[in-house]
């Protein structure tokens, strides 16, 4: 089991893209269509998860928790114990469409608005040219439409189901279902769609090796900078708190 890293009751995987990669085949090859949880938590969670303690315990049941932030690579250095990589929510995506191309595994994407999921699988089969995304829908739907994107996921049984409907909607709803969708891991996507969809484009390469991709976003979107408040109030919680990796919910 790989070594997990907790701050403020937030399990976060302390594993290289790469490892991320392994530990998903693996959960993959055991799985049995039991819906292991995939999470990446950043900043932003981990304060909602001081607030929400349903998002706080659905976090605790993830099987693989990769460190999205610069806000968590932070969080590792003051314990002394550094995360080996810091792996953006894209880049786990391709790493696990290029370990699955070539183990054949079997891909839906759930999420983003209107053409968004369809332009992202366009462009993902333009570059992994024998990935096999076998669906996809949108992440705008009523709930009584739900039992039937639950049935149209279901009769394709993908190995990988990727929902990217933002953060928490996106870890509850697999959560809620989880005993229902049968398939092997569902992860929690965020934007990643949009980005694929080339309708969002990622910052450029020296601003996410320097770690302030966030900054980048914020720019071009400028709505943002609401949700992106809590990043100074998480650098003083875990600063000035007596025990960096205790909850708010820890029992
Ligand atoms: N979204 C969705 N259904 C919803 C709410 C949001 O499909 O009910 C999509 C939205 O279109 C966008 C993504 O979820 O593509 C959320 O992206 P955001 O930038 O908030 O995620 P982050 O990368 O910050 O986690």
């Amino acid at each position: 089991m790989q070594e997990r890293i907790k701050i403020l009751g937030v399990e976060i995987d302390n594993i290289t893209s790469d490892e991320a990669g392994e530990i998903t085949k693996q959960l993959i090859e055991t799985s049995n269509k039991s819906c292991s949880l995939v999470v990446a938590p950043n900043v932003e969670f981990i304060m909602a998860a001081q607030k929400d303690e349903e998002f706080f315990n659905i976090l605790k049941t993830s099987k693989l928790a990769t460190p999205d932030s610069v806000g968590v690579i932070i969080g590792g250095k003051l314990q002394k114990k550094p995360f080996k990589e810091r792996i953006p929510g894209q880049t786990y995506f391709r790493k696990v469409f290029e370990v699955g191309e070539k183990e054949g595994w079997t891909f839906y994407l759930l999420g983003g608005s209107g053409d968004i999921p369809r332009r992202a699988k366009e462009h993902l089969e333009s570059i992994y040219l024998k990935a096999k995304i076998v669906g996809y829908h949108e992440g705008y739907f009523k709930e009584d439409s739900e039992e039937k994107v639950i049935e149209e996921i279901n009769n394709l049984q993908p190995n990988v189901l990727f929902v990217a409907m933002g953060a928490p909607r996106q870890e509850k709803w697999i959560y809620e279902n989880k005993d229902k969708l049968k398939v092997d891991i569902a992860a929690g996507q965020g934007g990643t769609f949009d980005y694929e969809a080339g309708n969002i484009k990622r910052a450029p390469v020296w601003m996410q090796k320097c770690g302030i991709e966030w900054l980048w976003r914020l720019i071009r979107e400028p709505k943002r900078i609401k949700r992106m408040a809590v990043l100074p109030l998480y650098l003083l919680t875990i600063l000035f708190t007596k025990d960096i990796t205790k909850g708010k919910f820890d029992k």
